[in-house]
This record gives structure tokens, C-alpha cells and sequence, in this order.
């Protein structure tokens, strides 16, 4: 074993967002039963559980801000994908979400450093679970999610499930696109 092995000691992550590219996109998602995976993501999630990957969520929910539903909403729909996933074998290790939003109700009215694109949900996790950003992938259906991860300094795919088909035209060529999370999944585990 080398020397840089024995001291390898920070983490690989795949940050994943969460509408649109875990979960059915419908608009402000926060009911436990209009909750829907896109085929494939559960497999996709066990995937890279196996392959060594944390997998942590980087979700914008501006919800919270414009007064649609609850932080603790939120929280209750997270504790219910865990549920459904454990029932998969498969695990988030990790959850961010920002509530902000410049123009929301208070005390969400600000303008936040985790609210992507901006990194800071990224940041706090690597910080959080001793994750190097610079060997870890960021995956999202949005350019914000793509943005969000290079500013971090993670390798971004977008995927064309939710917006990503739309959002595809804004992106540098050179970002890989996947048709969704399963196959964004099976790139990430074959580098
Ligand atoms: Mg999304
Ligand atoms: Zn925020």
C-alpha cells in the first residue's frame, strides 16, 4: 500500500438533487403521498450505497420561504423516502435543504450561501462528513444543480428527467448529460 493510500482519509460523495432527478418533479413537493421515485432511482441510489459513494441530497426548497409548507414538513417528507429506501436496501447518508428565498416571509428572506447555485449545502457537508469535493460528482436535472457543484468543485452530470431536458440547451457541452439517474448512476460507478 502506498503512502497516499494510508493517508486517504476523506470520502467520495455523489450529491444528488432531489425534484426531478430522485423524485417525480410536481410543483412544491411536500405531501408523503404525492411523493413518486422515477424509475430506476431507488436501484440507482443502492448503487452507488455499494460502490463506496456517500450519497448525499443538496435540495432547493424555496417552499419553506414562500410559506407553502413547513421546515418541519420538509423533514417529515425526508424521514419518509428513508423509510422507502431502507425497504430497498438502499440509504441517504445525507440531507441538505435551504428554505430560503431572497423575496420570502421571514426569517427566510435572505440571501443565503446554500441556496444552489451557490455551493454552500455542498460545502457544509464536505465539511460535515470529511467529503472531497474534488473526487466527488454532483447530479441534477437544473443548470443551478450543475453550477452548485463546479463552484464546490465536483464533477456535475445532468440528467433529462424534470427539467433537465429544457435546462440542456443552457449547459456546456462539455457536461455529460444522462437520460437519468440510473444511467448517471452506471457512468459515476464505471470511472
Ligand atoms: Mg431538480
Ligand atoms: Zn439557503
Amino acid at each position: 500500500m502506498s503512502n497516499s493510500n494510508l493517508f486517504h482519509t476523506t470520502k467520495q460523495a455523489v450529491f444528488l438533487d432531489r425534484d426531478g432527478t430522485i423524485n417525480v418533479e410536481k410543483d412544491y413537493l411536500y405531501r408523503p403521498e404525492e411523493f413518486e421515485f422515477i424509475p430506476g432511482a431507488v436501484e440507482a441510489i443502492r448503487r452507488l450505497n455499494r460502490a463506496g459513494y456517500l450519497v448525499v441530497v443538496v435540495t432547493n426548497q424555496s417552499g419553506v420561504a414562500r410559506g407553502y409548507y413547513t421546515d418541519q414538513e420538509v423533514h417529515r417528507l425526508h424521514r419518509h423516502i428513508d423509510q422507502l429506501l431502507s425497504q430497498a436496501d438502499a440509504r441517504i447518508d445525507a440531507w441538505y435543504h435551504c428554505p430560503h428565498h431572497p423575496s420570502g416571509l421571514p426569517p427566510y428572506n435572505q440571501l443565503c450561501s446554500c441556496r444552489k447555485p451557490r455551493a454552500g449545502m455542498l460545502e457544509q457537508a464536505a465539511a460535515d462528513l470529511e467529503i472531497d469535493l474534488s473526487r466527488s460528482w454532483i447530479v441534477g436535472d437544473k443548470l443551478v444543480d450543475v453550477e452548485a457543484g463546479i463552484a464546490a468543485g465536483c464533477r456535475p452530470v445532468l440528467v433529462l428527467t424534470g427539467y433537465g431536458v429544457d435546462e440542456c440547451s443552457l449547459l456546456p457541452d462539455t457536461v455529460p448529460r444522462c437520460q437519468d439517474l440510473a444511467a448517471a448512476a452506471e457512468l459515476i460507478a464505471a470511472v
